[in-house]
């Protein structure tokens, strides 16, 4: 069946909007995906000066039954930002105004504000933004918002929702609102500003938020340890939990990522242990407070690892995060493709989990390098293939059906960041009933009434492996 075309709304739309509507193919194309290389040519892709620009635009997609998608920076993994619909893309790139109360611990943002931008903004000040997604350097906080993204320091502060206070924007039917206040309580009603959250552009269009802000941590101390396998660096993790330490940030990297890393880099990630997992800790606070808990890390790391090392100062510390953020992208030696699962662990079975991987390897017979952030559970499984190789590809997808139904089993979640968008489509019933999903889609059916914000998302089955993904080299890849 051909897809529906919207070019008497577009007409429309232009006459209104003039030059704020892109319909040069090299535009339509660059919006047509997002880090899932999924791509599904949009009719229009609207930059919206104003409020007022948003309101016409909702307005008439909801006369014409015209497909809205919102795009951020389309750093999504999931295809959430991809127009699997067509219609239209509405681009809130430019929205990227911050302003800080540094008075208050507040930060005021646009939707298209870069989250580096606003880390290095509120940092300036003496403040503190923990959520810090790898994509953080050039992904939104207005997608940030919609995926309820997290990074390596949600296990001690948190994700984008433990620190949205109020956010501002857009009903699908075009109505403006504002959802939460910028006091730190408020009690009024239902929170429809948590339901937006992680809501992938379904339910609302957020223009602006208030952030809250906490104190930059004084004094940072990092710990480099190094484990025999993968099943002592999850107890041991868990022996640390157990002392009451909450490390700022706990990142696990399993041989095969330390492996790639140490390729890439032509050293050891620890010297002497080459090969071996390790596990990276960093403690954040006031000189006190580290000094206190450095003494109880360092007790614990010589009861529970095979080796480990101080950074004896920041360069130094830099110098080991710097193999945690490559270890991604040097696995693209294992294969030029990967299925990138955020999947979550609880904590009491994270040895059940890495018994469970090594099952999945064998029966897949793909490269799966796993790193993760330990304090939370949040484990990045890849899933490596070479895109040519049809069976190995197939391969890869059957083995991400097992690893969502494994991590189900284990009482864990299917997504812990990236949200469902399309390429989780198939497991959704998995982690919900039917009851829940119903009630999802009431939500869904109340406030958006025409479906036009994002649909084909979350809900809707959608064979991944039927899409041939893009070869385009995306900024973000190979660094
Ligand atoms: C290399 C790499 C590393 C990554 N690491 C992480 C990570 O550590 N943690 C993590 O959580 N994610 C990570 N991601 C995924 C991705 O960067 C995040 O999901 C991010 O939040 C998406 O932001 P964006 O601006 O690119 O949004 P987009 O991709 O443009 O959009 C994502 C979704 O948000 C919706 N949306 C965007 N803006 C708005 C708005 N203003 N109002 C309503 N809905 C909106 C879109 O419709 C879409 O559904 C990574 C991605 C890459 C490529």
């Amino acid at each position: 069946m051909s897809k529906p075309t919207y070019s008497s709304a577009t007409s429309l739309l232009k006459r209104r909007l003039g030059a704020r509507v892109a319909t040069a193919r090299d535009a339509l194309f660059a919006a047509s995906f997002d880090g899932s290389k999924l791509s599904f040519l949009p009719e229009a892709v609207i930059r919206p000066r104003t409020n007022a620009d948003i309101t016409t635009v909702l307005t008439l997609a909801n006369r014409h039954g015209v497909p809205v998608t919102i795009r951020g920076a389309g750093s999504s993994l999931t295809g959430s930002g991809s127009p699997v619909q067509g219609g239209w893309v509405l681009d809130l790139s430019q929205w990227n105004k911050i302003a800080v109360d540094a008075d208050a611990g507040l930060a005021q943002v646009q939707a298209g504000a870069v989250t580096w931008d606003i880390h290095k903004a509120v940092e300036a000040k003496g403040w503190f933004y923990p959520p810090d997604p790898a994509s953080k350097k050039y992904c939104t906080i207005g997608g940030n918002i919609a995926c309820n993204a997290g990074g390596m320091h949600g296990g001690k502060y948190g994700v984008t929702r433990d620190f949205v206070l109020a956010l501002k924007g857009f009903l699908p039917t075009g109505e403006y609102v504002e959802w939460g206040t910028t006091t730190k309580k408020f009690s009024s009603g239902f929170n429809l500003r948590d339901l937006w959250i992680g809501s992938e552009g379904m339910l609302g269009v957020v223009t602006e938020a208030t952030l809250k802000l906490i104190p930059l941590p004084a004094a940072r101390w990092t710990l480099l340890t190094a484990f025999e396998d993968e099943l002592a660096a999850f107890r041991a993790a868990r022996a640390l939990f157990a002392l009451r330490v909450q490390p700022a940030i706990c990142e696990f990297l399993d041989r095969y990522s330390v492996t790639c890393a140490e390729a890439k880099s032509g050293k050891p990630v620890f010297t002497g242990q080459a090969g071996r997992p390790v596990v990276l800790l960093e403690l954040a606070g006031s000189p006190n407070e580290i000094a206190d808990q450095k003494a109880v890390v360092l007790a614990w790391a010589k009861a529970n690892t095979l080796a480990f090392r101080e950074a004896r100062d920041r360069d130094e510390a830099e110098q080991l995060w710097e193999v945690r953020r490559k270890c991604s992208s040097a696995m693209f030696a294992l294969g030029d493709s990967k299925l990138n699962e955020d999947i979550v662990v609880p904590m009491r079975n994270y040895e059940k989990f890495a018994v469970f991987l090594d099952k999945l390897r064998k029966s897949s017979r793909l490269p799966i390098p796993t790193f993760g952030h330990l304090g939370d559970g949040n484990l990045h499984v890849n899933i490596m293939y070479h895109r040519e190789n049809r069976a190995e590809y197939l391969r890869a997808e059957k083995a991400v059906g097992t690893l969502m139904a494994g991590v189900v089993k284990l009482g864990g979640a299917i997504s812990g960041e990236h949200g469902i968008g399309l390429a989780k489509t198939p497991f959704l019933r998995l982690q919900h009933s039917p009851a829940q999903i119903k009630a999802m889609k009431a939500v869904k059916r109340a406030l958006d009434p025409n479906g036009i914000l994002n649909p084909g998302k979350i809900f809707t089955l959608f064979k991944v492996w039927e899409h041939p993904r893009l070869t385009v080299a995306l900024p973000w890849d190979h660094k």
